[in-house]
């Protein structure tokens, strides 16, 4: 059993914990581990067997019992008992009704049904009012929902980064294109969609509902299937004609709006041929939101990206040390890695004081000789006071290669407060880029209240660039600031917020979203050499 297979069963587990509504802690800390098994070059499997599989990060002694029931038995007993318990599939038909684990589970025990078909056979042959609790109201509420024309959005949008894993997985399982919102990198996924080309689309479809991810057929016809993931989240499959499958890509591709201008779309087997029939330019996807039919500009390619202005280190609250980072913002190919860590006004983890910040060096100065000549830089993550001072004095900042300003605590602050607490920071002569500039968490929290029309201006003027942070929950600036921040004569910097060696993949996050907002290598700080990043 390799390492990626442990962690899918760490995976599972934890997945049914939250569907058994157990302790979230626990649940957490299994996801946790099986990040770490997944990142861990060593076989976990020796580990287990040479008792030391506990100096992994966030291995204790229970998930080191599951660990080595895994390795022994090849199953964990839990795992399969919670399995049998909560039928994946009926919560998961559950969830996409509207009912929480719990209550789908008891449902499920009271008719004595095992898989969503016997529940929707139970819902037609009038039982659901058999079961304590069911009224009359309810029994028809439940009938109607599963008879009714399925719902093909997530109640809530999904964040990008767990949506296009999902829709990976599952294209690569059926050979099939990733469509829909994904392609579109999206900040929130709603529409999720694989297209697959197949003569006879029979067999893609059989597998399609077999896939471990599909817990359950909400629709289905010849040609195109309707899943539903554990979590409730419906995916659609649609298979077309090898000679149609460009049209079919084009359109499950989106955004409707899009499409719809379009119309009607000519057969073709390509994407590339779709236009060509067209007699319009090729597209890329991220700019496919509204009707547009000239040539798009050339957009920033990840390619164009030399290095990454933004990572933490286990100087605050990364997990990987300041080589370590930096030989693997190298090993990427860049050029350089600024290490911005946090300052002591942060709270909730640890801050470099100034005295750190001169050891910090040091560090990074033997880093360096071991990397050259790849460089770090000598950055920070410094937070913006209420009241607009940064949280460092300015000989300290003033040492430093690349400063990122932050807003983190007294969000809910008055835009005029916000706008001047963030401009003051800016005029900072040491500040070289603002941090997540409006402070947003997708479908969490709302956007802070920050003039952004002042902010561009102040930019503008003092040389500031704006970050596209590509952390899947902000992704800040958004695409259509950042498409506003161009236009204001703004530059912009695509950095990832890496809290470990995993975090700098998702550049590809920051990326799309600056090419979302027709962002081309010319307005992308990090896309010049290490020279003109010095330079200020
Ligand atoms: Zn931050
Ligand atoms: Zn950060």
């Amino acid at each position: 059993m390799d390492n990626a297979q442990i962690a899918d069963r760490l995976d599972a587990l934890a997945s049914l914990l939250e569907l058994a509504e157990a302790n979230p802690y626990t649940a957490r800390a299994y996801r946790r581990a099986a990040e770490t098994v997944r990142n861990v070059p060593t076989p976990v499997t020796e580990l287990v067997q040479s008792g030391r599989v506990r100096d992994l990060r966030g291995v204790g002694p229970g998930i080191e019992a599951r660990l080595r029931e895994l390795v022994d038995t090849g199953q964990i007993a839990e795992l399969t008992e919670l399995e049998r318990e909560l039928a994946p599939d009926l919560v998961g038909l559950g969830r996409y009704l509207g009912l929480g684990a719990r209550r789908s589970v008891q449902i499920a025990h009271a008719l004595g049904v095992r898989t969503a078909d016997e529940l929707r056979a139970a819902a037609a042959e009038g039982r659901l009012r058999t079961v304590p609790g069911i009224g009359p109201k309810t029994e028809a509420q439940l009938r109607e929902a599963l008879a009714q024309e399925p719902e093909t959005r997530p109640r809530e949008g999904l964040l990008l980064n767990r949506a296009r894993e999902l829709v990976d997985t599952i294209a690569a399982a059926l050979d099939a294109e990733p469509a829909g919102d994904v392609r579109r990198w999206r900040d929130s996924c709603e529409h999720l969609a694989v297209v697959r080309a197949a003569q006879d689309p029979g067999p893609v479809l059989a597998r399609f509902a077999e896939l471990p991810q599909i817990v359950a057929l909400i629709e289905q016809d010849d040609r195109r299937a309707l899943g539903v993931t554990v979590e409730g989240v419906p995916i659609e499959l649609v298979t077309s004609a090898p000679e149609r499958f460009g049209t079919a890509l084009l359109r499950a591709t989106g955004a409707p709006a899009y499409v719809d201008a379009l119309e009607p779309l000519p057969d073709a087997p390509d994407e590339a041929t779709v236009y060509r029939k067209l007699k319009i330019p090729w597209c890329p996807p991220e700019l496919r939101e509204a009707p547009f039919a000239d040539a798009p500009p050339a957009l920033v390619e990840l390619q164009d990206i030399r290095g990454d202005l933004h990572s933490h280190t286990t100087w605050s609250d990364g997990r990987a040390s300041v080589e370590e980072m930096g030989r693997a913002a190298r090993d990427r190919g860049y050029q350089y890695l600024a290490i911005c860590d946090h300052t002591p006004a942060v709270g909730a983890v640890r801050g470099l004081t100034p005295d750190d910040v001169r050891r910090q060096a040091e560090e990074i100065a033997a880093a360096n000789e071991a990397l050259a000549p790849f460089r770090i830089l000598r950055g920070i993550e410094c937070d913006i006071h209420p009241d607009g001072r940064l949280d460092l004095p300015d000989d300290v900042l003033a040492e430093l290669d690349w400063v990122q300003a932050s807003v983190h605590g007294g969000q809910r602050m008055p835009e005029r407060e916000m706008t001047k607490r963030v401009e003051e920071a800016l005029r900072n002569p040491s500040v070289r880029c603002l941090s997540h500039p409006k402070g947003r968490y997708i479908n969490r929290r709302p956007e802070n209240a920050l003039n952004l029309e002042r902010i561009y201006a102040v930019a503008l003027e003092e040389d500031v660039a704006l970050e596209v942070n590509g952390l899947a929950p902000r992704l800040d600036l958004s695409a259509e600031h950042v498409r506003e921040a161009l236009g204001a004569g703004v530059q912009i910097v695509c950095s990832t917020d890496a809290h470990s060696v995993r975090g700098l993949e998702n550049i590809d996050l920051a990326v799309a979203t600056a090419r979302r907002g027709w962002a081309t290598a010319n307005d992308v700080v990090n896309t010049r050499p290490l020279e003109a990043i010095l330079r200020g």
